[in-house]
């Protein structure tokens, strides 16, 4: 039956809502809760998910993935059920709103899935504005933020948007005051990474090293300084990722990326978050642009983004 059925009269609400690259990410060591501290420096950037949230007469919660996804999406996972991240956005957004109604969610994919780029957490953030929105449920962005806490560490940030520092589990997030642009290659792998295996890596290397991480507490200052100067040299000095040798012990081939995308001119790279995904940072959105190209030659999936940009946003509120 067409998810769609029934659904007089509908409206649809369609939010957009931001990727993020991890321009520092610390990681401290495996917690007695199975969990890691950690302390990032997250950067919202312009590769956006976007979700049409449309209300239906039929109960329940239906997902589909839209055809105008720019991702190579053949053979990939992405469950439609309640596993799905937005799924349980909306559940959960049901569960808090009077006037909730049956919703069918669909979402259009260009963040590359299991890539480190917290695209699921995406779909999820997009789905409290627009389940918000759809039935009127009036809650403030903190009562979002609180429900997009327990949906994953990384979903109150894509609500956010913009720079923030985040500690804890990523989720305890201070915005920073970033008015200035960079500019960012983001090469897609066309396999995914499991974030909790990435960890189990990080771990297991420690261990074998008799690496006692500390306690992650705070961000190098110097990150934030050379964000908000826009001072892209500076900040190629300084980027960080812990999660980066454990993605690279599970997928070598990163290593050919970073080199490649260094090798043509990017000023630093790393891997984005628990990767695959590796973010190439440039001087300008020129060099930019020609890095992609440059990349794509070499059969790279490569895009030329900016950072920070918005969090979730609502682009349009349609009665059907
Ligand atoms: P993070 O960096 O937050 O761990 P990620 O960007 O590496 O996330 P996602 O694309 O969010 O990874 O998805 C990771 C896994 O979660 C996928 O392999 C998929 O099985 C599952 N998943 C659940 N909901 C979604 C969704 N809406 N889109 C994509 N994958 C989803």
């Amino acid at each position: 039956m067409n998810a769609l059925a029934g659904r007089f009269p509908a409206r649809t609400v369609r939010v957009k809502a931001p990727g993020k690259v991890n321009v520092s990410l610390d990681v401290g060591p495996l917690r007695p809760d199975g969990y890691h501290s950690v302390a990032s420096v997250y950067l919202a950037v312009s590769l956006y998910e976007e979700v049409a949230a449309t209300s239906t007469q039929t109960p329940g919660i239906t997902v589909s993935i839209s055809p105008e996804s720019t991702l190579d999406l053949d053979g990939v996972d992405i469950p439609l059920d309640e596993n799905n991240l937005a799924y349980r956005a909306a559940a959960m957004m049901a569960d808090v709103s009077e006037h909730a109604t049956g919703v069918h969610l669909e979402i259009t994919k260009r963040v590359p899935v299991a890539g480190g780029m917290g695209g699921g957490s995406a779909d999820a953030a997009a789905t409290l504005l627009a389940c918000d929105a759809l039935w009127n449920s009036g809650l403030s962005r903190d009562e979002l933020a609180h429900i997009a806490a327990d949906l994953g560490a990384d979903v109150p940030f894509s609500l956010l948007g913009g720079t923030a520092v985040g500690l804890g589990l990523g989720d305890e997030l201070s915005p920073a005051l970033v008015k200035a642009q960079t500019d960012w290659v983001l090469v897609a792998a066309d396999y995914g990474l499991a974030t909790p295996e990435v960890f189990r890596t990080l771990d297991r290397l420690r261990d074998a090293e008799g690496h006692e991480a500390a306690e992650p507490t705070a961000v190098d200052p110097r990150i934030l300084q050379a964000l908000r100067g826009g001072d892209a040299v500076a900040l190629s000095k300084v980027l960080v990722n812990d999660l980066q040798r454990a993605s690279i012990e599970l997928a070598p081939k990163l290593r050919h990326t970073l080199g490649r995308g260094e090798a043509l001119g990017a000023l630093a790279g790393l891997v984005s978050g628990s990767g695959p995904t590796v973010a190439l940072l440039t001087r300008s959105p020129a060099a930019a642009d020609s890095l992609a190209e440059d990349l794509r030659h070499y059969g790279l999936t490569a895009f030329p983004v900016h950072g920070p940009v918005h969090g979730a946003r609502i682009i349009s509120d349609t009665l059907l």
